[in-house]
């Protein structure tokens, strides 16, 4: 093949022609994996899937190319066959979501065009659609301010880290640096970001059953004795799913003087539903607010958003780059694009959103995510009823549901734990369920290693989440028998055992 032959081009008149051709390579082997695989993800574990991977993969840097359409078979099976596939309802871990077709096919659309978001010659339409998309999300979340906006972001870090940026720089003019408080639920991004940018360790608040306790934080920043404080909460935390007490915590700040994010990665799209939207109470009083449709909002990754109240919050990002925005242009009318992001060349990650949006409306969006609380309410219920198992005492956090063995709580705390660990791994190791693990307040106030299901799927119902249990009871009786013969497990946190024979299906 002629080197310009051998290379079509996404783009332009033709590129649709080849990827059609090329799409459907993709597209059957993505079929044919995922019924090979047979399950939420490869049997084997980390050496069986590295083996069989690099086999079809490597050389991955031939001296002579093999073609795109054997190099797409080779490398979309390898990957396919080895995923842990979200759309597979026992694939539960983290917040990981399967991701809509809709939103997939309009990222194809992204990926031929590749729009850069960093200036208007690069994304003339692609800007408006991001334009349009971030201020539909602005209103969202803060309905009342006269002038919200939001930017669009690479996920929850991202967004967490301007946020703590912006307040930084809104704090620079005092004599004081800024300080952030935040809950011991916090995600770790918090404190990665006040790491990256010089800030004080943050000062971190007592929580009460996952959630920050309001007197708490009270009592943190009467001892904080004045300066410039950005109190960071969390609608939906990474473990537990648990919402803080917004309310009462934007009471507390405003009480003080000092400013609130909300880092509702998970939480967010709760808006979209009339039902569920009290529950993020609130929210409209933090001067930014953190998103991730990548999450609960079924996008592929990457799909972050921060939200700000005032458009002008965003000012300190704004930078001027002649060969991208310069004043001449900008003044003639080109828009400026720039100061819209931390990053320089960007995805049109908005279009998908947008696609997703006018598709399936507010309406439709709020069943998907009515649906995933209500699955984890019923599935948390099921839990209830198996006298094997036993969910962590308390309300469930927007779609996460915590649970164990009981045989676990038979041993000593330690050996306990590690026996959850073990029924995890054991599962992993056996291509059966994906699910997460969170250390978590028990009823008796002591932490204790939970097994985690974080419910996204949008069309999975209870029913088809049963036969996890099963598997969990079975894992947690063998898990049990070979502590008893082993005398014990590595400690929870320690390395695998190594894999069992296949539980039965
Ligand atoms: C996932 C998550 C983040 C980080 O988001 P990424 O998209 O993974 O960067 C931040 N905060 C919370 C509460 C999260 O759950």
């Amino acid at each position: 093949m002629s080197a310009g032959g051998g290379a079509p081009l996404a783009g332009g008149v033709h590129g649709p022609g080849h990827l059609r051709a090329l799409t459907a390579v993709v597209l059957d082997t993505l079929e044919t994996a995922a019924r090979a695989r047979g399950g939420p993800l490869p049997a084997g574990g980390p050496d069986e899937v590295a083996r069989r991977t690099t086999a079809l993969a490597a050389p991955v840097l031939p001296e002579e190319g093999i073609g795109a359409e054997a190099a797409l078979a080779d490398l979309v099976r390898a990957v396919a066959e080895g995923a842990a596939d979200p759309a597979d309802p026992a694939c539960v871990a983290h917040l990981h979501c399967p991701p809509l077709a809709v939103a997939a096919a309009a990222e194809l659309a992204g990926a031929a065009l590749n729009p850069s978001m960093d200036s208007w010659d690069q994304a003339p339409a692609a800007g408006v659609i991001e334009e349009l998309t971030t201020a539909a999300l602005a209103r969202l979340v803060h309905p009342e301010a006269p002038a919200p906006d939001a930017l669009i972001t690479s996920g929850g870090t991202e967004s967490n880290l301007v946020a703590l940026l912006l307040a930084r720089e809104r704090a620079a003019a005092g004599e004081r640096p800024l300080r952030v408080v935040t809950g011991a639920n916090a995600h770790h991004s918090v404190h990665r970001a006040a790491w990256m940018l010089g800030l004080p360790a943050p000062t971190v608040v007592a929580c009460h059953d996952g959630r920050i306790d309001p007197a708490a934080l009270d009592r943190t920043l009467a001892g904080l004795g004045g300066g410039p404080v950005l109190v960071v909460a969390t609608a939906g935390t990474t473990d537990e799913g648990r919402i803080d007490p917004l309310p009462e915590i934007a009471r507390i700040a405003e009480r003080y003087g000092v400013e609130l994010h909300v880092d509702a990665a998970y939480g967010g799209p709760l808006l979209f539903s009339e039902r569920l939207a009290p529950r993020l109470a609130g929210l409209d009083r933090a001067v930014s607010v953190t998103l991730d449709l990548h999450k609960l909002g079924w996008q592929p990754v990457a799909a972050g958003v921060l939200a700000v109240a005032d458009t002008a919050l965003l000012a300190p990002l704004s930078l001027r780059a002649d060969y991208l925005n310069a004043d001449d242009d900008t003044e003639a009318g080109l828009p400026d694009l720039l100061g819209r992001s931390v990053r320089t060349t960007r995805r049109p990650d908005a279009l998908k959103m947008a696609v997703t949006f006018r598709a399936l409306g507010r309406r439709g969006l709020s069943e998907l995510v009515e649906h995933c609380v209500r699955t984890a309410e019923e599935f948390g219920r099921a839990v209830d009823a198996r006298p094997a198992l036993r969910r962590r005492p308390g309300a469930i956090g927007i779609s996460t549901v915590l649970f164990r063995p009981v045989v676990a709580d038979e041993r000593e705390p330690e050996a306990g734990d590690a026996v959850v660990a073990e029924v995890r791994r054991t599962l992993l190791m056996d291509g059966r369920a994906v699910l997460g693990r969170a250390v978590a307040e028990d009823g008796d106030g002591r932490r204790r290693l939970w097994l985690k299901a974080t419910l996204l799927h949008p069309a999975a119902a209870s029913a088809d989440l049963l036969p996890l249990l099963d598997l969990v009871t079975e894992a947690a009786e063998r898990a049990a028998v070979a502590a008893e013969d082993a005398d014990s497990l590595p400690a929870a946190g320690g390395t695998g055992a190594p894999a069992t024979e296949r539980l039965s299906p």
